[in-house]
């Protein structure tokens, strides 16, 4: 079922079908509270993301920080960056930081590329008994932000 659909004169049509009931349509948005693009996000916009106690992934799906990331392309971006999505961000320093921007970065570049975030290495793991696709260990799986959070605890150490 269409949670939202839009008619166009031509007879086109545009429709949100979501079984998930997690996406919402928003009609003429105040863009001004969303941050930068997630694949233009700048070191400086990367600053604002690492400060104070809350989880990383939780800070990457914020979207007044960074806009237009989703459960699955953080969980992919930090696989790609080694970084535990539990480690608070304030703690991260300036090279983590940069790690984890070109990791965002081309996690969204091979997601569009390959047509859609459920084509990044990690997500067909992303089950009870999945295994880290670089070194084989068995995947960690929690809510971290309140999302449903896989990850390696092997590679990404806190
Ligand atoms: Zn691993």
């Amino acid at each position: 079922m269409d949670r939202f659909a839009l008619n166009f004169e031509d007879g086109g049509r545009l429709a949100l079908r979501d079984k998930r009931r997690l996406s919402r349509a928003v009609l003429d948005p105040d863009l001004s509270r969303l941050g930068p693009d997630a694949a233009e996000a700048t070191r400086v916009d990367f600053g604002r993301l690492g400060q104070g106690a809350t989880p990383v992934k939780a800070r990457l799906l914020d979207q007044s920080r960074i806009a237009g990331v989703g459960n699955l392309l953080a969980d992919e971006t930090l696989w790609r960056a080694r970084i535990d999505p539990r480690r608070p961000a304030g703690e991260l320093a300036d090279e983590d930081l940069d790690v984890l921007r070109r990791a965002l970065r081309a996690a969204t570049r091979d997601a569009i590329r390959k047509g859609g975030v459920h084509t990044g290495d990690l997500i067909a793991e992303r089950r009870r008994g999945g295994r880290c696709p670089r070194c084989g260990a068995t995947l960690e799986r929690a809510k971290v932000g309140g999302r449903t959070t896989f990850w390696c605890p092997a590679d990404q150490a806190a």
